[in-house]
């Protein structure tokens, strides 16, 4: 069984240290590809350096909502030439979107998350989609800039009704430990009702931890357990359900099998 974390944190601080241990940890669960999305500039360099160490890691470049007060404007000048100098596992843009929680103001959070698509446009890459209340706004932006490229809609939870717009827009659904939690009523019930071709699984490593393992980082190698939650869920068997998501997840990214 093989399986692709479509989305963790790997250069964050609880792993940063001692990377190597765990993707072997990772690995011993059959998670065998990674991809690694972007904060903003601070790790563009740092994402690159571990994708040529280690053959798992695929990464993504780009600006992620929270981090945009550290970012000048400026430095979309710089992630189009970082993308366009890009190594051969740099395989989207993100993690970028919108984030109804966080004290940045919309108007500079849309202006970023635009001038991406465009990036993602010009350089014909799929996108990672970050979305926290703000699910219908990122729907109608992408349908006037006319995006065509796809990409995932990380950590997805909320309607069916959602779920089914951005795959329309030619999204694959990001599912991580939410549906680990039977009070996760309504994201369970939406994920239970959508297609098996438009899902891939991720841990959020180090956050999203999933139901009994509260208030420890989140990693990769739990992987599985969102595998088996998603099988039930889908009542489909664990083969099935593995087959079907590494191949999504490597469509989503354009990434060879
Ligand atoms: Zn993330």
């Amino acid at each position: 069984m093989r399986l692709f974390d479509t989305h963790c944190h790997l250069d964050f601080a609880p792993f940063a240290a001692n990377i190597e241990q765990h993707l072997q940890s990772a690995q011993q669960t059959g998670v065998e590809r990674l991809l690694l999305p972007a904060t903003g500039v601070e790790n563009w360099s740092r994402l690159a350096l571990l994708s040529e160490q280690f053959p798992s890691i695929y990464y993504a470049l780009g600006f992620h909502p929270y981090f945009l007060a550290q970012q000048s404007h400026d430095a979309v000048a710089a992630l189009d030439e970082k993308i366009a100098s890009r190594g051969s596992r740099c395989v989207a843009i993100g993690e970028c979107g919108l984030d109804a929680m966080v004290d940045i103001p919309m108007a500079q959070q849309e202006a970023f998350f635009l001038d991406q698509v465009a990036l993602a446009k010009q350089h014909r890459l799929p996108m990672i989609l970050h979305a926290r209340k703000t699910h219908n706004r990122l729907i109608q932006l992408l349908k006037q800039s006319r995006f065509e490229y796809g990409g995932i809609l990380h950590g997805f939870s909320g309607s069916y009704q959602q779920a089914m717009q951005f795959i329309d827009l030619g999204f694959y659904l990001g599912i991580g430990g939410v549906i680990t939690y039977p009070r996760a009523n309504k994201t369970r019930q939406a994920v239970a009702q959508l297609p098996l071709s438009s899902l891939v699984l991720e841990t959020d490593a180090p956050d999203m931890p999933l139901m009994g393992y509260q208030g420890e980082p989140n990693h990769p190698k739990r992987l599985p357990m969102i595998l088996e939650h998603l099988g039930q869920l889908q009542q489909q068997d664990r083969q099935t359900v593995a087959e079907n998501v590494w191949r999504n997840s490597n469509l989503a990214l354009n990434i060879c099998e």
